[in-house]
């Protein structure tokens, strides 16, 4: 996958991520989405949160590190949304829960900033990347 893109089109974006990816049965189904500050990856969990039907608001979890959202899908059942751009050490990881979060099926992680945390993602893990240059995204599949 490679699109540009602009932001009304996200939504069509997400939904074309949605459609390629395999739910995980034996753990958690784990998206990293790398891209530099103001690339896009927060509309883009927003857009997929939309599409998984989550009803409350997704805001940035930059503070909180990883927020829960109950979804009404028919693979999933909670989107994880995780911005590691504020770990410094792997260590912090562990009051969040991530083994366990890994270890549960019908459970969509999106992960902003994988790169601070990448020793802590499974192998078997989606990879995407957004570059910007003004109001155009291009988003690549890397993984
Ligand atoms: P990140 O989480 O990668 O830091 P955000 O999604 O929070 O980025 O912010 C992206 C910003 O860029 C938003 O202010 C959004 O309105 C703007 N923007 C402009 N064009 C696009 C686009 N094509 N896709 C996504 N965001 C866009
Ligand atoms: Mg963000």
């Amino acid at each position: 996958m490679e699109r540009t893109y602009i932001e009304s089109d996200t939504a069509a974006i997400a939904k074309e991520i949605l459609s390629l990816l395999a739910p995980n049965n034996a753990g958690a189904t784990v998206v990293a989405v790398e891209g530099d500050l103001g690339a896009g990856k927060t509309t883009l969990t927003k857009a997929l949160a939309h599409e998984l039907g989550v009803a409350e608001t997704v805001v940035s979890p930059t503070f909180v590190i990883a927020k829960f959202y109950p979804t009404n899908h028919a693979s999933f059942d909670t989107l994880v949304h995780m911005d590691a751009y504020r770990i410094e050490s792997l260590d912090e990881l562990g009051p969040l829960g991530w083994e366990t979060v890994l270890q549960q099926p019908r459970t969509l992680v999106i992960v902003e900033w994988p790169e601070k945390i990448s020793d802590a993602i499974p192998e078997d893990h989606y990879h995407f990347a957004i570059s910007h240059d003004g109001d155009q995204r291009s988003i690549s599949r890397k993984k």
